[in-house]
Order: structure tokens, then sequence, then C-alpha cells
């Protein structure tokens, strides 16, 4: 047989990696505005014309481009932001991937006008589907203007699943607000159609929130500040009597990066507990600094979505300092003295004066001055040892019967056979895995020791166990006492309906589907009623950020986000049994190596390898 195997031409290519890059107008918004960033511009200018399908166009005053790099922007993985893999760890910039330019340019008509502090004269270049139409020197102000028109006109399908102008405004709003938000010290501007939009000066963060949501919110803000040796927290939080029945004034930022976390939003959620209307979601403004390296924000393409080392640390402490903020600002209208588990964790009171409280009743006594300053020097201290809730997700992997499954069972054998010294080593000696620095469990294996990482380790294992669900729809739900009523937004319904025959395999049973909300009386097995609401929000905005193109990639969306949110995380104390357990899921699944974000699960260590250390 002829050899039929042939590399892509790179514009084919370069197409299929935009699909990635860009889902609609916004994505674009979005990219040329972190690049206008990075180039360390003071004013940034936000042009559109019809929700962004006719035009695009960001003008900055940053650094601006030679003739040589304006050219090389738009190859694939060009980039001037990282030269080694050690970079990723480190990342001050919003793009690294070098991808965003090649894509876009890949399916619009691109023109690029750019020149630097250093040249008097600076480049002109148009690009039509990754084709160099003309490259011309020009006279322009130092700096870079890129416009982007007709997105996808080379293709019609990706065109015609855009939304109608209004909708694709709304996005691009969205993703404006964003970075408007990240970046007060910048000074932006937005034009739609001609008309402006916002026009905002460099400011400080609160006003910039002010500018950007109109001038009654002033009052409506209450500041949030606290600085722990993991995370500095700073930001304000809108009155729970501002809270508003749809969602939307809600932002994380860390390090000015716009990110999305239910797992920490459901944190605050928490801190506002009792103190709004059901129904209605808090609004909040926060800013997180936390070292570089302890941040993933390398886990999907988009880069809203983040990793932290520590995320139980951080959602303990995020509660708390909100909690401290509604109580010192007199927001809360009883005190409640109820002692909070989470008050145990990471308070950094060293630096702060203990604040006694008086006889008389003070109304702006603070419950939480009066907490046991810790003394803890590692993070690592803070975290709760209770593994019950994690092993609660197991018992649900025990029950499913696909656990039963004879080719199952045989697959997991094999595994064991070839990688540990022999089943009764990996079953009946619990004692020969243990778990180092809540994060990695250790095990020996023939050739040395295995170092696994307990949450990837975990994700893979319930990524393959939803999977498997979806598609042979026999998943186990179970039932609540009482229907739950969660509120959606129209379009968070929209999706929901999408994809509701495939949460129904993985074990969600839904009462009704209304206009604005759903009732759920039935969730999967690993799903605790506390945690509906967080992943199915996770759900929606997975699903917001990736719109799937078949049944499959669906499935896989949302085993992934599953996966995601319901993995045992870094920080969690395993008991011997379920270490034995994971270790054992992970090595009976297809793929034991990578995650379902293609991370490494484990890494082996051999005895040689310890050997030549020795020498
Ligand atoms: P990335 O941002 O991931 O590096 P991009 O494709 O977005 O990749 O951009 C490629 C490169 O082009 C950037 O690394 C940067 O050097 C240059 N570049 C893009 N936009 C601008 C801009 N507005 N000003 C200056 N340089 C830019
Ligand atoms: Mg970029």
């Amino acid at each position: 047989m002829a050899d039929i195997i042939r590399l892509l031409p790179d514009h084919v290519a370069n197409q299929i990696a935009a699909g990635e890059v860009v889902q609609r107008p916004a994505s674009v918004v979005k990219e040329l505005l972190e690049n206008a960033i990075d180039a360390s511009a003071t004013e940034i200018k936000l042009i559109i014309k019809d929700g962004g399908k006719t035009l695009v166009q960001v003008v900055d005053n940053g650094v601006g481009m030679t003739e040589t790099d304006a050219r090389l922007s738009f190859e694939r993985h060009a980039t001037s932001k990282i030269q080694k893999a050690e970079d990723l760890f480190n990342l001050n910039t919003k793009g690294f991937r070098g991808e965003a330019l090649a894509s876009i340019a890949a399916i619009a008509h691109v023109e690029m006008m750019t020149r630097t502090e250093d040249e008097e004269i600076g480049t002109h270049i148009k690009i039509e589907g990754s084709t160099v139409t003309s490259q011309e020197v020009a006279v322009v102000p130092k700096g870079t203007s890129m416009l982007v028109k007709n997105l996808f006109f080379n293709i019609p399908a990706r065109r015609n699943f855009l939304k109608s102008d209004q909708v694709e405004l709304r996005h691009i709003t969205d993703e404006f607000h964003r970075v408007a938000l990240a970046h007060p010290n910048i000074a932006f501007s937005f034009y739609n159609n001609g008309g402006e939009v916002f026009n905002l000066p460099s400011d400080s963060f609160r006003k910039r929130i002010v500018h950007v949501f109109g001038r009654k919110t002033d009052e409506k803000l209450v500041p949030v500040e606290e600085e722990t040796q993991v995370v500095k927290v700073t930001g304000f939080i809108l009155k729970p009597e501002f809270a508003k029945r749809s969602r939307g004034e809600q932002f994380f930022f860390a390090n000015n990066r716009f990110i999305k976390s239910p797992y920490l939003h459901h944190s605050v959620l928490g801190a506002f507990e009792g103190l709004t209307k059901q129904g209605t979601h808090p609004g909040y403004f926060l800013r997180l600094e936390v070292n570089p390296a302890a941040i993933d924000i390398n886990i999907h393409p988009t880069k809203t979505e983040v990793k932290f080392d520590d995320e139980h640390t951080l959602y303990a402490i995020l509660k708390s300092t909100v909690k401290h903020s509604l109580g010192q600002f007199n927001v809360v209208p009883v005190l409640d003295f109820e002692k909070d588990q989470n008050l145990d964790t990471p308070y950094n009171y060293k630096n702060k004066p203990v604040k006694v409280p008086e006889v008389s009743v003070d109304a702006s006594f603070n419950p939480f001055v009066d907490v046991k300053p810790k003394t803890h020097s590692s993070p690592s201290n803070y975290t709760k040892t209770s593994a019950k809730g994690w092993e609660r997700l197991y018992e649900g992997l025990e029950a499913n019967p696909i656990h039963g499954n004879p080719n199952f069972q045989f697959e997991s054998e094999m595994a064991n056979s070839t990688i540990f010294e022999n089943d009764a080593d990996v079953k009946d000696t619990p004692s020969t895995t243990f778990q180092l620095r809540k994060k990695f469990i250790v095990t020996t294996i023939k050739s040395g020791m295995v170092v696994i990482n307990q949450s990837r380790a975990h994700e893979r294992v319930l990524y393959e166990n939803f999977l498997k669900n979806i598609t042979i729809k026999e998943a186990i739900s179970q039932q609540l006492l009482f229907p739950l009523s969660l509120n959606f937004s129209t379009g968070d319904i929209k999706i929901l309906k999408e994809i509701k025959e495939n949460l129904s395999a993985v074990g969600f049973v839904f009462e009704r589907i209304g206009e604005d909300g759903v009732e759920i009386k039935g969730v999967p097995v690993m799903v605790s009623e506390s945690e509906v609401q967080m992943v199915m929000e996770q759900l929606i905005s997975d699903f917001q950020m990736e719109i799937p193109g078949d049944s499959f990639s669906q499935s896989d969306i949302l085993a992934k986000t599953l996966s995601k949110t319901l993995s045992v995380k870094t920080g969690e104390v395993l008991d011997e049994q379920s270490r034995m357990n994971l270790v054992n899921d992970l090595f009976a699944c297809k793929e034991t190596t990578l995650s379902p974000f293609n991370k490494p699960t484990y890494i082996t260590i051999t005895e040689n390898d310890i050997e030549r250390k020795f020498i």
C-alpha cells in the first residue's frame, strides 16, 4: 500500500487551530486587547462594527513591532513572550502561545499597522486567510493598530453559527469589562458602530468599577483586603442588599487576569450565606495575587480557566476574608457567633493589632478578631484533615456496576501485573503507599517507585468513568429528598437543554426545565447536594467557552468538566484505603499516563535513578 500520511499545509493547520482560539468576535477582542496590554500600552481603543462580525479594531500606543517582527507575528508559535518551557511557570504576560494572530489571520481579513519608538517609518501588512496580500512601509503613529474584518469569511459554517449582532456585542462588552477591570491603570475607550460606549481614564480600581458600572455603584461597594503567605486579596464586594437575580457582576482576577472559578465563587457565596435573598447572586470584584508558579493558566486554550496549587486554602481564606469585610463594615445585620470551621484557616494576624471587644454592646464589634492568631509558617499546615468527603466519591465508584464488568477487571489485573511487583503487594499491604505534601501518592513498583499526582490521577479515573456512563447510559443516580430549584439565565437554560441528554446519562434527573430555572430531583452518586449548583455553573461556563462540534465532543467536555470539578484536590489528606483505591483505579484506566487535560498523572523513579544519585 502506498504511504498515505501527509503533513497538513500551514494554512489548514492554522484554520484548525483557529477553532480553539476564536469562537466568536469576542474571542478576537480578547486576544487583541491582551496583546496591546502585553505591549505595555497605556491607552487602548476598541472599535467594533456589527457585533464585531464586520470589524474588530484595536489601536494601542504600546511598543509596536519592527518590520520583521510584524511579519513573524502571524506565524504559528511565534511569540516574544517565552523562550523556554520553564518560562511558563513564571508568566507575567497574557499571551504566550503565539497562536492568536496566526489563527485570526487564517479566518479573517487582517490589516496591521505598527511602528516602534526608534523607527520613523512603520509597517502596513494585509493578510487574508493566512496569505500576505500586501506589505508596505507606512507613516503611522507609534504602537500597533490591528483590524480584523469579515470574521470566518472562509468558513461559512462558523459564520452562520454566530448569533445576532446584539448577542455578539453583549459578549464583546463582557470581554471589554473584564479586561478594563483587570487593568484600571490603562485608559480604555470603546466605540460601537461609530458611537462611543465607554471612555475610561486611567484610575484606581474603585473608580474603574464605578466608571464601568455607573455612579450609583460607588455607595454599594465594600472594600476587601487581606494578605496571607499564600495569597493577597484586594477589591470590593457589593453590599448584600444589592445582590441581583441574574449573575453578571462577579469578577475574580488572578494576577491581573480575569478568571472563572466556580469553586472560589462557591466560597464567596458561602460568606454571604443567610445575607442575600434566595435566588439572588451577590456581586464581587476580587483581585487575587499569588505566586505565578502556584497557578496553572495553561489548562484551557482561551485561558480563563486556571488551576491553583492549593485551591482548598484559597477557598478558606477567601471565605473568611469576605466574611470579615461584611462584619467589619457593619453590613451584617445580625452578628453570627457560631464558630465557623473555616476560620481555623490561615489568617495572618501577626501584623494586626488585636481589638479587645468592649463590655458594652458595640455595633462595630468584630467577632473575627477574637479568633486565636495562627502562627503556622507553612501554608500546608492550613488544610483541613478530613478525608471524609473524598471517600464518599469512591463509594460511588464502588457501587458502580462498571467496576464489576469483567473486561474492566481484566484490564485492571493486566495493568497491575505489569507495573506492580505483585497483586498482593498492592492490594493487601496498604502501607506501601504514602502521601507526600498532600499532593502526591508514592508507592513501590517492580523497578523502583512511582509518584502519582493525586488530583490528576483522580481526574483521569472520574473522566473515564463518566465517559463510560454517558456511552452506556447506566449511571446510578441518587434521589434527592426534596427537589432542588436552581435559577439560571435564559442563555444558561438554553445550554442546559442542549446537554440535557448527556446530563441524564451521567445521573442528573430533571423534574422540570423552565424559562429561568430548573428543578433537579436526582444527581450522580459522586455529586453531593451542596455541590450541584457549582457543578452546573461550571458545566455551563465550559460549554459557553467551547462550542461542541458533535456529540462526542459534548460528552468529552461534560466528562472533563465533571472530573475537574469533582476530583480530589491538592491539599486533601487521603487515608490508606483511599490512596489504594486511587492507585488501583488509575491503573485500571484505559489511559493511565495522562490526565484528561493531557498532563502527566505519574512519574516513575527506577532503582537505577536512585543508585545514580548515591554515586
Ligand atoms: P502571543 O501573544 O501568545 O505571544 P500572538 O499571536 O497574540 O501570540 O502574538 C504574537 C506576537 O506578536 C507577540 O508575542 C508579540 O511579540 C507580537 N504582538 C502582537 N500584538 C502586538 C501588539 N499589539 N504590539 C506589539 N507586539 C505585538
Ligand atoms: Mg497574544
